[in-house]
């Protein structure tokens, strides 16, 4: 669905994203993993065409990803933050359709299409009318999920979109998530530092170190078969922290 090929990306001399060769499998969840500062946030923004490679190539359902189809590939893409984006002066709801409202959708397939959406997303319908900053910290990333999934995008993009959510709040949106990434079937692609998560959610995981693949594969093919020091060394520290091993 998506792939890059000797994708390079600097900053001020600096490589975030170094020769990094990727294939993004359809119709199934890939975790971006690594620490803080490796490229993942990067690696999405270029998938998305909000920066561009210094060298290589994107390429998004076969078309290499270039000025002319861009903002098809966006309209075709859903994009969830850590803290959601919402735009603070809007509802909820103004939120959600904002897009589908400036393209035109009929009215009655808007409110249907919300409709699943807060069913899918278990939001609550009388909360719609409500601005972010009357929403919990989890029904925001709801609203920014159902902003996300309004126009049935092909694929998800998400970057860290539990990372500021408190414990149990995370635990039932990461339960939540897993049901709706099966029951829609859509390439997505998890932003996560978080090996826990990214095992219970994603099919594949890709962890970078300093904007390189490491390796990829399960997160039990990593676990049981690093490949080097650096993989190992990541895993033996969250399992410190976590305080299974
Ligand atoms: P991650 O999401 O894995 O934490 P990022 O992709 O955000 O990492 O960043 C990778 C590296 O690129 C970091 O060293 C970061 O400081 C740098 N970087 C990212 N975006 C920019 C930018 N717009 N300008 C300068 N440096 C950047
Ligand atoms: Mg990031």
């Amino acid at each position: 669905m998506i792939s890059l090929a000797h994708v390079t990306k600097t900053f001020a001399g600096a490589a975030a994203v170094r020769d990094v060769s990727l294939d993004i499998r359809g119709a199934r969840t890939t975790a971006l993993i690594g620490p803080s500062g490796c490229g993942k946030s990067t690696t999405l923004r270029l998938i998305l065409g909000l920066t561009t490679p210094d060298s290589g190539e994107i390429r998004f359902d076969g078309a290499p990803l270039d000025e002319s189809n861009v903002r098809d590939v966006r309209r075709r893409t859903g994009y969830v933050i850590q803290d959601g984006g919402l735009f603070p002066h809007l509802t909820a709801r103004r939120n959600i359709t904002l897009m589908a409202r400036l393209l035109g959708t009929p009215a009655d397939a808007i409110s249907s299409r919300l409709a699943e959406l807060t069913a899918l997303t278990k939001f609550p319908a009388d909360a719609l009318d409500r601005y972010p900053v009357e929403l919990s910290g989890g029904q925001r990333q709801r609203v920014a999920l159902m902003r996300a999934l309004m126009l049935d995008p092909d694929v998800l993009l998400l970057d860290e979109p539990l990372g500021a959510l408190d414990p149990m709040i995370r635990a039932d949106l990461q339960s939540d998530l897993r049901d709706i990434f099966r029951s829609l079937g859509k390439t997505v692609v998890l932003v996560t530092h978080d090996l826990d998560e990214a095992e219970y959610l994603a099919d594949h995981a890709v962890l970078f170190d300093h904007g390189a693949i490491a390796q990829q594969g399960t997160i039990a093919d990593l676990a049981e078969r690093p490949a080097g020091e650096f993989v190992r060394r990541f895993f033996s520290a969250q399992h410190r922290r976590t305080g299974d091993a």
